[in-house]
């Protein structure tokens, strides 16, 4: 019998992780799940309470523990409400963690389930943008095993047979939405256009960073703080029929990649069923109707996020959680209709600028602790707010 806890279960990945589980359960797999966690959305909580049946369910907003508790009524669990729920969900016993909350919001709750020595299946790419020095240093000081689920990360750890041979990594990219768009188009561009990505259904603020890139570049500090390579090592090639999922070469010059249709069980059943692997029904790959596999070089003109990630990944961790934080404000003015797309990078941009001498809270310094880390946010947040907000009534 396994335990697992699913921090974000009403989410995109949240979801898929419910279906695998569900499969695996269907086959005969005995996994008892011990906690699941929501935003707010309580209708899919009590959905996914119905068919997981966990011992414990927390919601993000402490005002709906009333009602959380009256709609879970009757399921035999405990419930909670707030950031101490939340953590708890991380903190109560099981082998494996899913961590896909949206945003830094993950990063506590997954710190919970690091700090006890987890296995962490990784969706969440912002704990590791936001805090990823410290982050890593924690899995590794209390044996929590790290489990990459975006599928770039983990492509590359289905194939890192050798890592002190890689001589670089190279992450695919779809292109998002506007990769054959016009800067008109995208400057006019508006949230449901941005949400629409050819290739893969996802939660409404990944799609928005697939179709500014800034997705690729936080998967690029990302795959950075977890496998340990500078950026520099690290590039980046669109592949709109997002089939390769990544690739690494090695000093021999061969170069190993991993495929598969565009679908997060996959990823997320491997890093369940790891070291071993599971038979899953996702839809296989048929190379002959695929036809070609095509690669370009990312626009930087048009998507400038992939340099600014680039470029904040090479000025250190204190960059990089400003980075996010920034980024997580933008995306939601844009999603809120307050700014346009194309102001999305520009205000993470301004950001970083703005915070580079910024007394204790500058970023030139990587920050010690997660309090500091959670002062940089903070003051990223505050000033990526006011410049959102001249921009809107500009
Ligand atoms: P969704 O927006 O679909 O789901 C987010 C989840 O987080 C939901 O359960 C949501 O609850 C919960 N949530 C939202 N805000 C808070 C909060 N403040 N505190 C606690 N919980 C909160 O996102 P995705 O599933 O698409 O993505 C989740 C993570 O996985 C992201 O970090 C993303 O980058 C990463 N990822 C996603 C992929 C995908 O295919 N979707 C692929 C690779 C990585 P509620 O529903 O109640 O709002």
């Amino acid at each position: 019998m396994r335990t697992v806890s699913i921090l974000g279960v009403t989410g995109s990945v949240g979801q898929s992780t419910v279906q695998v589980i569900e499969e695996l359960r269907g086959q005969g797999g005995e996994i008892a799940v011990e906690a699941v966690t929501a935003g707010s959305n309580l209708s899919a909580l009590v959905d996914a309470c119905r068919r997981l049946k966990p011992r414990f369910a927390a919601v993000a907003d402490p005002a709906l523990l009333t009602h959380a508790r009256e709609a879970l009524a009757g399921l035999n669990l405990e419930v909670g409400a707030g950031p101490a729920a939340l953590e708890e969900a991380g903190a109560r016993p099981s082998d494996w963690v899913m961590s896909a909350i949206v945003g830094a919001a993950g990063l506590h709750p997954t710190m919970a389930a690091v700090r006890r020595g987890a296995a962490v299946a990784l969706a969440n790419k912002e704990c590791l943008v936001c805090a990823g020095p410290l982050f890593i240093e924690a899995a590794a000081k209390h044996g929590a095993r790290l489990l990459p689920v975006d599928s770039e990360h983990n492509a590359i750890f289905q194939v890192l047979t050798h890592p002190e041979r890689v001589e670089k990594l190279t992450l695919t990219a779809s292109g998002g939405p506007f990769r054959s768009a016009s800067l008109e188009a995208m400057a006019a561009a508006t949230p449901d256009q941005a949400c629409a990505h050819p290739r893969w259904s996802m939660g409404r603020k990944i799609s928005v960073d697939s179709a500014t890139l800034m997705n690729k570049g936080l998967e690029l500090i990302e795959a950075s703080y977890l496998f340990g390579f500078p950026s520099e090592s690290i590039d980046v090639i669109v592949h709109p029929e997002s089939v390769v999922h990544s690739f690494v070469h090695y000093v021999d010059g061969s170069v190993l990649a991993q495929l598969g249709a565009p679908d997060m069980r996959i990823p997320i059943v491997y890093a369940l069923s790891w070291p071993d692997r599971a038979p899953i029904s996702t839809p296989r790959l048929d190379l002959g109707s695929v036809g070609s596999l095509t690669f370009e070089a990312p626009d930087t003109a048009k998507f400038p996020a992939l340099e600014v990630c680039r470029d904040a990944l090479r000025r250190g961790a204190g960059a990089t959680t400003a980075l996010s934080a920034a980024n997580e404000i933008a995306v939601e003015a844009f999603l809120d209709g307050r700014i346009r797309f194309l102001d999305i990078c520009h205000i993470v941009e301004e950001s970083l600028a703005a915070l580079e001498g910024n007394g204790a809270a500058s970023i030139a310094k990587s920050p010690t602790s997660f309090d500091e880390v959670a002062a940089v946010d903070q003051t990223a947040r505050d000033t990526a707010r006011r410049i959102a907000g001249s921009l809107a009534a500009a």
